[in-house]
């Protein structure tokens, strides 16, 4: 009946199926567990009309030119330079921190002699990771990266993932560096912004295609069996053996035998205000007090005018399975690789059978990462 399944329809399943169904004529039976489609990158209006992403803030930023020309073609873009501010004490610090946040902890003369400083052991313009910093032996910049780390990793770190920033994967807090320029904005790329109607209605164009039909509220394990004894794919009890791309957790594809995937989750609270502004930022990171590690302001991140303002605090906490938790995060580390990899291992006895995503790789991607990924994947699948 269909040539392929994509199993999820965030970003990963949704590209993937656009491709198989556009350019290689196959049909396509999208599965998504949750009522809706989009995976974490949904938004939708609260009950007061402010646009929110249900879960938490999703900004696209790339510099690759070919994800963005393909994505601009489901929506335009509202451009702007994410800018993030950490609350530290009473202060509001421009984070990643930069050569302003820099001024604003030192003071002008102190800052000027350490720019220069900085310069030259950098370059202008480096983006310079948190763990590289506090491995130079320089007694001044020691004390920049020691400042950098209290203020601005430790804690927020300890909270988003129960560890110290140097117990985790490096490329994580490498994602946050230390940019040696004045330029405040969260990210480097070239392209930076939101879908102009909202992720949701995007997603709705990548998966409007006739070839593809969406299944939502379908959990796929209750349709689809992997028969280990058989080697074979079950779809509503019957043989299927064209593509099938998952892009779920895949500890639950076999019932988490050598133990559940560690992966964090978040609590996300949410709470309209009956004033024009509440931060005046679109996100305010706590990186050294509070429960919660960031509070994302809606309107500031859409560009929407609204009345009111609606706000979302993050309390991140470790996933345990529990029905209704999401898994947003995979722990990367080489113990949780080592288990991911012996369950990957079990999918390989299933032909044409692609693990694809944040989820079902144990990756951490970016949207654009994700889509990249998504296209090549379906396209190497033209002979499946
Ligand atoms: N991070 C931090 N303090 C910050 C911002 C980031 O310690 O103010 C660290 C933290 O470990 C976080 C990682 O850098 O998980 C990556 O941050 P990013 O903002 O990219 O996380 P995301 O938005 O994907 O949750």
């Amino acid at each position: 009946m269909y040539d392929a399944i994509v199993i999820g329809s965030g970003i990963a399943g949704a590209a993937a199926a656009r491709v198989l169904a556009e350019e290689q004529n196959k049909s396509v039976l999208v599965l998504e567990k949750k009522a809706h489609i989009g995976g974490n990158c949904y938004d939708e209006e609260d009950a007061y009309g402010v646009l929110i992403h249900r879960y938490g803030p999703h900004i696209f930023h790339t510099c690759d030119e070919e994800v963005y020309a393909w994505l601009s073609r489901f929506t335009d873009w509202y451009a702007f330079g994410h800018e993030v501010v950490a609350k530290v004490g009473e202060k509001l610090i421009p984070v990643p921190f930069n050569l302003n946040t820099l001024r604003q902890v030192y003071g002008e003369e102190k800052a000027a002699a350490l720019e220069e400083k900085l310069k030259s052991t950098f370059g202008e313009g480096a983006r310079v990771p948190i763990l590289k910093l506090r491995e130079q032996q320089d007694p001044e910049i020691q004390a920049i990266a020691d400042y950098v780390y209290e203020n601005i990793f430790l804690k927020y770190t300890m909270k988003q993932w129960g560890q110290k920033p140097e117990e985790i994967d490096p490329a994580v807090t490498g994602r946050v560096p230390v940019v040696i320029s004045y330029d405040n904005r969260y990210f480097g790329d070239k392209y930076q912004g939101m879908p102009r109607d909202g992720y949701t209605p995007m997603f709705e164009k990548i998966l409007d295609h006739p070839l593809i039909e969406v299944r939502a509220g379908v959990d796929a394990r209750d349709v689809m069996e992997l028969s280990e004894s058989m080697g074979k794919v079950l779809l509503y009890g019957e043989e299927f053996s064209g593509s099938v791309i998952y892009t779920g957790p895949v500890d639950e594809l076999f019932g988490c035998r050598f133990g559940r995937l560690p992966y964090r989750s978040l609590r996300f609270d949410f709470e309209h205000l009956d004033i024009p502004d509440y931060q005046g930022h679109s996100v305010v990171n706590y990186t050294v007090s509070e429960e919660f590690t960031r509070i994302t302001e809606f309107k500031y991140l859409t560009g929407q005018e609204t009345e009111g303002t609606t706000i979302v605090r993050e309390y991140p906490f470790a996933y345990t399975g529990a029905e209704g938790e999401i898994p947003y995060y995979a722990i990367m580390n080489p113990e949780n690789n080592k288990l991911y990899e012996r369950y990957a291992a079990l999918t390989e006895q299933f032909s044409h059978f692609h693990l694809l995503g944040r989820l079902a790789e144990y990756k951490y991607y970016n949207i654009d990462a994700m889509a990249g990924k998504a296209i090549a994947l379906a396209r190497s699948l033209a002979k499946d």
